[in-house]
């Protein structure tokens, strides 16, 4: 597979460029403000059941830079983070949600503990 961070960061290009981070493989360049970049890397899916149909959710990490972040406001939207987007027979449902990166590992541990007790219930 050839290193993508290596080719020609053309303008209007969504490949990653030389000052991406390295879990960027999707970088489309928003058209605002001028200069930002939408980091966005490797999308793993998963799907569920909302008790009337089947919802298909995505995770990815993402940053959206900007030369100069706002002040204030979540900080997901101004670092690197984790970004989980939902939704039924390719219809969102909704805005993306962002997790920072402790939150992510605290929801992928209670996901690891739930998934663990079922486990165990069902081997008994
Ligand atoms: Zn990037």
């Amino acid at each position: 597979m050839p290193d993508l961070r290596d080719m020609t960061d053309e303008p209007g290009s969504s490949r990653p460029g030389p000052n991406c981070p390295s879990w960027c493989e999707h970088c489309p360049e928003p058209l605002d403000p001028p200069g930002a970049r939408s980091h966005n890397g490797r999308v793993v899916a998963a799907s569920g059941w909302d008790g009337f149909q089947e919802v298909n959710l995505e995770v990815k990490p993402a940053h959206f830079e900007v030369p100069r972040p706002r002040q204030g406001g979540r900080p997901e939207d101004r670092e690197p983070h984790v970004e989980v987007e939902s939704s039924v027979l390719g219809d969102p449902l909704g805005d993306p949600v962002s997790f920072t990166v402790a939150n992510a590992r605290r929801l992928a541990h209670a996901l690891a503990m739930a998934a663990d007790a079922v486990d165990h219930e069902q081997q008994r």
